[in-house]
């Protein structure tokens, strides 16, 4: 089916000043600004935002929301570049927000969970178990402050991909090894498709070589994912937009620029 979503946009976030090595086996040490960002689509139906982003309580005290994990982190952040900040400065109310789709549950993509009360919640199978109950090595990644306030929330866990308005448009795609149910947003608009790939994969060079990270729970299902988004992309005519790669994220306008 042919549906399109009307635009989205990029919303910019924190940024972690890291380096390529953190989040790819053999990248460099250098440091640099990694994007941090999360995306806004109008359907005609609704309002879908794929990820949240860092936390904005946070801000208050980094220490306090994050625990041992502050101390190994360097970022950028403030309160213009929270998520619900950034949908009101584009004119929307948070209740405007129909979907909120999890990428996964780390800290740095679910941090806003918590301001969306009347959405619903899609995430793929096998990440709700995995988040709120992680292997001790991922226990500082996955924030219990992140879910704890969407306990009661309306989630819906998929296995499989799923179009969300059944008309094509928007269509989750099941890309895990990262995390368990990680998952990727296949966008038809009305000049370009695009897929949000999460952190399926991490940046551009370690799509292309096909390089996986230390923190993946699979490093096997993790490349057989890329190696699905590289088809995805091929088939559909695609573009990709790999959420922490620098050069991915300058090279598309950002809000409050709609993509179209
Ligand atoms: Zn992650």
């Amino acid at each position: 089916m042919e549906g399109k979503a009307k635009r989205m946009w990029a919303l910019p976030g924190a940024e972690f000043i890291a380096n390529a090595a953190a989040i790819m086996h053999g990248g460099s040490t250098e440091l640099y600004a990694m994007p941090v960002p999360c995306y806004l689509i109008e359907h005609p139906k609704g309002l879908v935002l794929f990820d949240t982003g860092c936390s904005p309580r946070m801000l208050d005290g980094i220490n306090d929301y994050l625990g041992a994990f502050a101390s190994v982190i360097r970022l950028r952040f403030s309160k213009e570049l929270v998520v619900d900040a950034q949908i009101r400065a584009l004119g929307y109310r948070l209740e405007d927000v129909r979907y909120v789709v999890a990428s996964h549950l780390h800290f740095d993509h679910a941090g806003g969970l918590y301001l969306f009360p009347h959405a619903r919640f899609l995430v793929m199978a096998n990440e709700l178990r995995y988040a709120w109950w992680p292997i001790p090595e991922h226990r500082l990644i996955l924030n219990i402050n992140d879910l704890m306030p969407t306990r009661n929330f309306n989630w819906l866990e998929i296995d499989g991909d799923y179009d969300l308005f059944g008309d094509g448009s928007i269509q989750m795609l099941k890309t895990p090894g990262h995390t368990p149910g990680e998952c990727s947003l296949l966008i038809r608009l009305p000049n370009r498709t695009v897929v949000l790939t999460g952190d399926t994969t991490h940046l551009r060079a370690a799509l292309e070589g096909e390089i996986t990270m230390p923190g993946d729970v699979d490093p096997e299902t993790a490349v057989r994912s890329m190696r699905r988004l590289k088809a995805i992309r091929d088939l559909h005519e695609a573009t990709l937009l790999i959420s922490h790669d620098p050069e991915d994220w300058a090279a598309f306008p950002h809000a409050p620029a709609a993509i179209e």
